[in-house]
């Protein structure tokens, strides 16, 4: 038996997974995503030995996030039955104020991470019942919450508050910020391939179903989600709709961004490909925020080294890339044509002054990372 460590990045209706060999660094050995739990369950895997798996799945192999992780687990079991799993990661969206780190879970931790649940409430309610699934699956693994909200907590008062009564601020009505573990992972991929970029003036953009742009955080339009909106518009919601709070969560974050304002979809490949006027206003829209986005950052850090381009958008697109970056060199940046259709590393001509770059994200090596990094300290202790 060798040891390895299990990631879970559970969402509402998906389970993520991966499996890494623990060595001084982790080295993927499968990863996966088992999705429409509750519904009609699709499980697609893929192994470093070549093994691929796709199959859908009868609804009870997967009703609940319970029994997903045991369906995973059956599949891992019989792909890798030598790997024994000494330690398992999580994804959890919500730290709180206080969690700049990965921590190992306690039935504690658990309680006090479930008060944030009203602040993500798309994510952190499944976040958490993916740790109880694994933490009956594994009563004797080392188990470690790995949080989104983690790398922005270094930020200063500026970045984090909203100009609400300070009372709000202490009851934790804050802008926290996310895509925290891709931004980590990123982060540490620019310091490797571009050391001298790293410590300078750089802005990374990460575009998936979930958008952000690390520094203002929270302002753009996503695949369901609103973005920034005007507090005005809530109040009208509620004043002259009639709406209450589950109405207005379910108009914001489930029937809002690129599909409401397209009418279509939440995926940026079949709006490019559709030939409507509404699907180029979603486009055009979150084209124009990413680009309001990047000037507001490079006026913050005082110019700009570099912008990295992340998420399934970010590292796919080289439509949507093109037209955030046209007409940008006032902040440096003149894109290479033929190095953004290839999807290349770098994709600023020579004569940029702003490098711009394509980083595939990987959420799952970094919470492997933690989980790994917790195990040894914990074997050290346990040795001493
Ligand atoms: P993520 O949440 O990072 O997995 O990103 C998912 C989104 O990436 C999907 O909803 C698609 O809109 C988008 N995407 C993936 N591949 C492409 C592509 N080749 N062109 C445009 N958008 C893409």
């Amino acid at each position: 038996m060798s040891a390895h460590v299990l990631t879970l990045n559970a969402g509402s209706s998906s389970l993520k997974f991966g499996l890494f060999a623990a060595r001084e660094d982790v080295l993927v050995v499968a990863t996966g995503l088992l999705e429409r739990i509750g519904e009609s369950p699709r499980l697609k895997a893929e192994g470093a030995n070549g093994m691929v798996f796709e199959r859908h799945l009868s609804p009870e192999a997967a009703a609940d996030h319970a029994s997903a992780l045991q369906t995973v687990l059956g599949l891992l079991k019989s792909e890798f039955p030598d790997d024994d799993i000494s330690a398992v990661g999580h994804r959890v969206v919500h730290g709180g104020p206080n969690y700049s780190h990965p921590v190992a879970i306690t039935r504690n931790l658990l309680t006090e991470l479930e008060r944030f649940e009203p602040f993500a409430p798309l994510h952190q309610p499944h976040n958490l019942a993916g740790v109880r699934s694994a933490l009956q699956a594994f009563p004797d693994a080392v188990q470690v919450a790995c949080f989104d909200t983690a790398f922005h907590r270094q930020h200063p008062f500026v970045n984090d508050v909203f100009a609400l009564p300070r009372e709000y601020y202490d009851r934790g009505v804050r802008r926290y910020g996310f895509h925290g573990l891709s931004y980590e992972y990123v982060s540490g991929e620019l310091s490797r391939i571009a050391p001298h970029l790293h410590s300078g003036r750089v802005v990374i953009a990460h575009l998936g179903n979930g958008a952000s742009m690390c520094g203002l955080l929270d302002g753009l339009p996503m695949g369901t989600r609103c973005g920034q909106l005007d507090p005005g518009v809530l109040l009208y919601l509620m004043d002259q709709e009639g709406m209450d709070a589950a109405a207005i969560s379910d108009l914001l974050y489930k029937r809002s961004g690129l599909l409401g304002l397209s009418g279509i979809s939440n995926d940026m490949r079949t709006l490019e490909a559709a030939t409507t006027s509404e699907a180029e206003d979603a486009i055009a829209y979150f084209v124009f925020r990413i680009r309001r986005e990047l000037g507001a950052l490079a006026a913050v850090l005082g110019g700009l080294d570099a912008l990295v381009f992340c998420g399934g958008i970010g590292e796919n697109s080289h439509l949507i890339r093109e037209r955030v970056c046209e007409g940008m060199g006032w902040i440096g940046i003149e894109l290479d044509r033929i190095h953004n259709e290839e999807n290349a590393t770098v994709i600023s001509t020579d004569l940029s002054r702003a490098r711009v770059m394509v980083i595939p994200t990987d959420e799952e090596v970094v919470i492997a990372r933690a989980a790994l990094d917790l195990m040894v300290g914990v074997e050290r202790r346990a040795a001493e």
